[in-house]
Formats: structure tokens, sequence, C-alpha cells
């Protein structure tokens, strides 16, 4: 595999990116705009193992060319060989296929780059910025962090029935309407995040929306605010156009 994937999947191929092949084998609309799958992982958890916030690469048909986007496994179960992805839905390749999906449509993925670990010493408060499609990952850190409290920046609002694992007793969660390409969510966590730290001994920083709110939000809290490049995590989830 790798080769027909063009330059991008020969790219990986070199890096020794792994690739598998799921099956789709249960589906469910949790609102009109977020859908979960169940896949079966074609040999991939026994492989790769697990770790909070795991993603792959999967390979979308675009009219004949490949196309492909992060998606994020929802509670993996590496005994059984099964995971859950949840898609936030907009236009685009990967929506439409997981609109469509059935059971036992098949889907192409790769592992590469999906590395995480909570760092050291443990945070004392999390502050986590988010929207519907980092959700899952936001869910999967949180319950990775356990008994850690956090402070959530969610865009896109928290109404709509969104499957949020977060607890009223330990996680605070801002719903932020996106306005204005980000600039409102920016505001939002500028406004509140100096004094917040202030008093926080091992803060932890995590950001995973748009592309370019991402890059503004991480470099303002690693340069504005000092926080230690160890203890924030910043990856940019989509790119707005
Ligand atoms: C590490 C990682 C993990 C991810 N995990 C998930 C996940 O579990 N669930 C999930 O839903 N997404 C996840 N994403 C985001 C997903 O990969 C992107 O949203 C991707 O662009 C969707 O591809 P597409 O083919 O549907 O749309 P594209 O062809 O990329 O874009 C088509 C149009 O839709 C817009 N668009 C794309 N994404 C969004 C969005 N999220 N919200 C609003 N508009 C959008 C674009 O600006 C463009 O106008 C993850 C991304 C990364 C990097």
């Amino acid at each position: 595999m790798g080769q027909g994937r063009g330059w991008e999947g020969a790219v990986l191929k070199l890096m020794r990116a792994k690739d598998f092949e799921f099956t789709v084998t249960h589906t469910e609309d949790v609102t009109p705009h977020y859908r979960r799958l169940r896949l079966s992982d074609g040999g991939m958890l026994a492989a790769t193992g697990v770790h909070p916030t795991m993603w792959v690469r999967l390979w979308f048909d675009n009219a004949g060319k490949p196309h492909q986007r992060g998606y994020t496994l929802v509670d993996p179960d590496p005994a059984a060989g099964t995971f859950g992805m949840e898609f936030a839905l907009h236009e685009g390749c990967a929506s439409e296929w997981a609109r469509a999906a059935k059971p036992g449509d098949t889907i192409e993925a790769t592992v590469q780059g999906t590395g995480f670990e909570v760092p050291e010493p443990p945070p004392s408060r999390v502050f986590a910025i988010a929207d519907p499609a980092s959700l899952p990952a936001l869910n999967s850190l949180l319950d990775a962090l356990g008994p850690v409290p956090a402070t959530i920046w969610f865009e896109g609002g928290t109404d709509e029935g969104l499957p949020f694992r977060t607890v009223p007793e330990r996680h605070e969660v801002h719903a932020v309407p996106r306005r204005d390409a980000g600039a409102q969510l920016v505001a939002r966590v500028k406004e509140a995040l100096p004094e917040l730290l202030r008093s926080t001994s091992e803060p932890f920083v995590w950001i995973a929306c748009d592309t370019a709110t991402t890059r503004a939000l991480a470099s303002y809290v690693r340069k504005e605010l000092g926080v230690p490049k160890q203890r924030v995590n910043a990856l940019g989830y989509w790119r707005a156009s």
C-alpha cells in the first residue's frame, strides 16, 4: 500500500507508517451534525497499542484522488479489536463518507504521528480549547486525566446533544459561538486565562481547534503568557476556508 496515494502516501511510507483496513460494524446519528461509527480495526490495536487522544489518518476517495484526514479513536478495545469514531459533519469528503457509511463499508488507514503523553509532573489543572472535531480527543484526554480539574473553552456551542464526558464537579465548560473565524474564541481565552494561570501551580494547556486559531492561541500562551512549551500541546484539527 502507500503507492497509489501520491506523494503523501510515499512520504508516510518512508516514515515507516503502518497501514490497516477498517470495517464499519455499526452506525449511529448522535445529532443531525454528529455521527458515530463503530469499526473493527483490521489488526491495528494489537500492533500499535493505544494512548490518550490517539488518531489515525483515513484515506478517502476524492473523485479518484486520495484525500487523507485525521480521525480520533473513541473507546478503543484492543482485546476485541474495535473502536468508535465520531464525525463532526460539514462539507467535505470525509464527512460525506461518514454520512453514507453503513455496516460492511471499509476504509484504509495509516498510523503515523499520533504520539501523546500526559506531561510530568502531572497537571494540577488543564486548560483545554476545543470544538466538535476535537471533542473525541478532549473526551479521551479528560478520561486519561481522571480527577484533574479542567477549564474548557468549547467553540460551537454545547447545547445540541454532543457527547461530552465532562462532569460538573471538576470540569468548567465555557461555550463560545464560532464568530469572526475564531477571533471570538481567542478573545474569550485571552480575557480569562492569565488570571487562571496565576492560581495554577502545574498548568497544562491543550489546544485543538482550526489551524489558524490554534496557532494564534499557542503562540499567545507560549510567548505572551510564558507557559513552558512542554506544558502546551497544540495541534490544528481543520483548515477553515
Ligand atoms: C489529529 C486529528 C484528529 C481529528 N479527529 C477528528 C475526529 O475525531 N472527528 C472529527 O469530526 N474531526 C476530526 N479531525 C478533523 C478532521 O480531520 C477535519 O475536519 C477534516 O478537514 C475533515 O475532512 P473533510 O474531507 O470532511 O473536509 P475538508 O475537505 O477538509 O474541508 C471541506 C470544507 O469543510 C470545512 N471544514 C473542515 N473541517 C471542518 C470542521 N471540523 N468544522 C467546520 N468546517 C470544517 C473546510 O474549511 C472546507 O471548507 C481531526 C483532525 C486531526 C488533525
